[in-house]
C-alpha cells in the first residue's frame, strides 16, 4: 500500500441522497433505502433512497409533462437550452473538487485522476452539447413535382438512461448532454454502486435553473428500477451502458413493450497490437495504461495484448516490471495509481478469472492476489503465454489483469484480433504507417487508436461493432440517438 504521507482526508459532505422527481427531492414510494459503500474500506458511506417501479412511473409522468408542455423544447429556444447546459458546465467546474472527492469515495478511483481526467472531460462534454443545441437542423429536399419538402430534427421525447459505475460523472454527461441539447426530457438511473455524484449533479441541474421534470434521477437497482424504465410504455427511447448480458435484456424489454428506440454501449475484449518496430517505451507504458487505467474497469480496456514474437520477451519482461511498480492503495493518496475494484461482486469476479487463467495454464508472471485486508484491492496481474481460446482471452474481466498473446505476422494478428464477439475498440503500436493503416482498416471495432490509447474527446464518436453495442455516443453522431426526423411536404 502507498504510504499515507501524501494522502488527503476527504472533506465532502453528502447532501443529495434522495430521488429527484419533478424538481423535488423525495423519498421512494416504498420508503426503502439502500447503502452505498466505500470500496476502499467496505464501509457504508450513506443510505440512498431506493427507487422501484412506482417511482419510475412518477418520474416518467413528470418527464412526459415537461415534454408535452414544451417547457424545455419549445418555450425555451434552442439557444437558451444551450445556455442552460453551459450554466450546468460552469457549476460542475465550480464544484469540481467536491465532485472528484465524491467520485473517488463512491467508486474507489484515485481522487487525483478523477480531478485531472473525469471532471474536465465531463465539463467539456456538457459544453460540447451546449454548442449543438441550436445547430442540429434539417434539410430542404428537391423532390419531384411542385412541392416544397423539408426535414425537421425533433426531440425523440422522454428518454430513459441507465448508466454504469465505472465513470459515473462522465457517463451521466455522455447521456444527458445530447438528450438535453436536442430537447428531450430524461429519467436517469445511476448505477447502484455509485449514485452519489449523479445525485449531486442533480442538485446543480436544479441550481442552474432547468425547468422541473426535465431531468429526473432515480437511484436504485437494475432488475427493479432499471427494468421498469426499460419496460415503461411511455418512455420513447432507452439508452444503456453496461454489460452485454443486460444490454440484451434492455433490447428485449423494448421489443416486448412499445418498441422504444434503443442505443447500447456494452462490453469489449479489445485487441491491442504491438509490432516489434514500435517505440517500445511508449508501447509498454501505453499498453500498461490501456489495461490498468481505472482499475481495469473500462469497457474498452486493451485486454487482449498481442505482441510480435521478435519483441515478445523484452516486452513481457518490461511490462511485468512496470506492473510491479504500479502503486495500489488509498485513492486519496496522490501517489496512488490504482484504487480498489468497485465492490465485492467485481472483486470476486476478477479473482475468479485469475483462478481460471492459472487453471488453463496461462503463465502468471506477477500479481494474482489481494492487496491488504479491507476494501477490494487487487494486485496488478500479468499473464503471459495466453492463447486465443483461454477464458481470460475471450471474456471481459473488467479488472487489473493483463493477458499477453504472441503473434508472428500481420495477416495472422489481423485475423485473430477479430475472433471475438465484441468490437468496441482496438489499438496498434508501430512506426510503419502501412501496418498502422492495415490494422485500422481490418479490425472490426468502433474505435481504433494508433500509437495511443483511451484518447477521448466529446467530439469523437464512441461505440461498438458486433455485440459491443448499437449506436454511437459523443460527437455529432449521438444527436441522431435523441432526434426523430420529420419530413414535411407542402404543395406549392
Ligand atoms: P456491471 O456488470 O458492470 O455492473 P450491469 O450491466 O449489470 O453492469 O449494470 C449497468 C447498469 O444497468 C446499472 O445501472 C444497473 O443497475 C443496470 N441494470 C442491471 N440489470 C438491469 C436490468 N435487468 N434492467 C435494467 N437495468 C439493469
Amino acid at each position: 500500500m502507498a504510504t499515507a504521507t501524501t494522502a488527503i482526508e476527504p472533506s465532502v459532505k453528502i447532501s443529495a441522497n434522495k430521488l429527484l422527481i419533478n424538481g423535488r427531492w423525495i423519498n421512494s414510494a416504498s420508503g426503502k433505502t439502500f447503502p452505498t459503500v466505500n470500496p476502499a474500506t467496505g464501509e457504508v458511506i450513506t443510505q440512498v433512497a431506493e427507487a422501484d417501479a412506482a417511482d419510475v412511473d412518477k418520474a416518467v409522468t413528470a418527464a412526459r409533462a415537461a415534454f408535452e408542455t414544451g417547457a424545455w423544447r419549445r418555450k425555451m429556444t434552442a439557444s437558451q437550452r444551450g445556455a442552460m447546459l453551459n450554466r450546468l458546465a460552469d457549476l460542475i467546474e465550480k464544484h469540481a473538487d467536491e465532485l472528484a472527492q465524491l467520485e473517488s469515495l463512491d467508486n474507489g478511483k484515485p481522487y487525483q485522476i478523477a480531478k485531472a481526467a473525469d471532471l474536465p472531460l465531463t465539463v467539456a462534454c456538457y459544453r460540447y452539447y451546449a454548442g449543438w443545441a441550436d445547430k442540429n437542423h434539417g434539410k430542404t429536399i428537391p423532390v419531384n413535382g411542385n412541392y416544397f419538402c423539408y426535414t425537421k430534427h425533433e426531440p425523440v421525447g422522454v428518454v430513459g438512461q441507465i448508466i454504469p459505475w465505472n465513470f459515473p460523472l462522465l457517463m451521466q454527461a455522455w447521456k444527458l448532454g445530447p438528450a438535453l441539447s436536442m430537447g428531450c426530457t430524461v429519467v436517469m438511473k445511476p448505477a447502484e454502486q455509485t449514485p452519489l455524484s449523479a445525485l449531486r449533479v442533480g442538485e446543480l441541474i436544479m441550481e442552474a435553473g432547468f425547468p422541473e421534470g426535465v431531468v429526473n434521477i432515480l437511484p436504485g437497482y437494475g432488475p427493479t428500477a432499471g427494468a421498469a424504465l426499460a419496460r415503461h410504455m411511455d418512455v420513447d427511447k432507452v439508452a444503456f451502458t453496461g454489460s452485454t448480458e443486460v444490454g440484451k435484456l434492455i433490447m428485449k424489454a423494448a421489443a416486448e413493450t412499445n418498441l422504444k428506440r434503443v442505443t447500447l454501449e456494452l462490453g469489449g475484449k479489445s485487441p491491442n497490437i504491438v509490432f516489434a518496430d514500435a517505440d517500445m517505451d511508449e508501447a509498454i507504458e501505453g499498453a500498461h495504461f490501456a489495461l490498468f487505467f481505472n482499475q481495469g474497469q473500462c469497457c474498452c480496456a486493451g485486454s487482449r495484448l498481442f505482441v510480435e514474437e521478435k519483441a515478445y520477451d523484452e516486452f513481457v519482461e518490461r511490462s511485468v516490471a512496470r506492473a510491479k511498480k504500479r502503486t495500489v492503495g488509498n485513492p486519496f493518496d496522490a501517489k496512488t495509481e490504482q484504487g480498489p475494484q468497485v465492490d465485492q461482486d467485481q472483486f470476486d469476479k476478477v479473482m475468479g478469472y485469475i483462478d481460471k487463467g492459472k487453471k488453463e495454464n496461462a503463465k502468471m508472471l506477477t500479481g494474482g492476489g489481494r492487496v491488504g485486508d479491507k476494501g477490494y484491492f487487487i494486485e496488478p496481474t500479468v499473464f503471459g503465454d495466453v492463447t486465443d481460446n483461454m477464458t481470460i482471452a475471450q471474456e471481459e474481466i473488467f479488472g487489473p489483469v493483463m493477458s499477453i498473446l504472441k503473434f508472428k505476422t500481420i495477416e495472422e494478428v489481423a485475423a485473430r484480433a477479430n475472433k471475438t464477439t465484441y468490437g468496441l475498440a482496438a489499438a496498434v503500436w508501430t512506426k510503419d504507417i502501412s501496418k498502422a493503416h492495415a490494422i485500422a482498416d481490418s479490425v472490426r471495432a468502433g474505435t481504433v487508436w494508433v500509437n495511443c490509447y483511451d484518447v477521448f474527446d466529446a467530439g469523437a464518436p464512441f461505440g461498438g461493432f458486433k455485440q459491443s453495442g448499437i449506436g454511437r455516443e459523443l460527437g455529432e453522431y449521438s444527436l441522431a440517438n435523441y432526434t426523430e426526423v420529420k419530413t414535411v411536404t407542402v404543395k406549392l
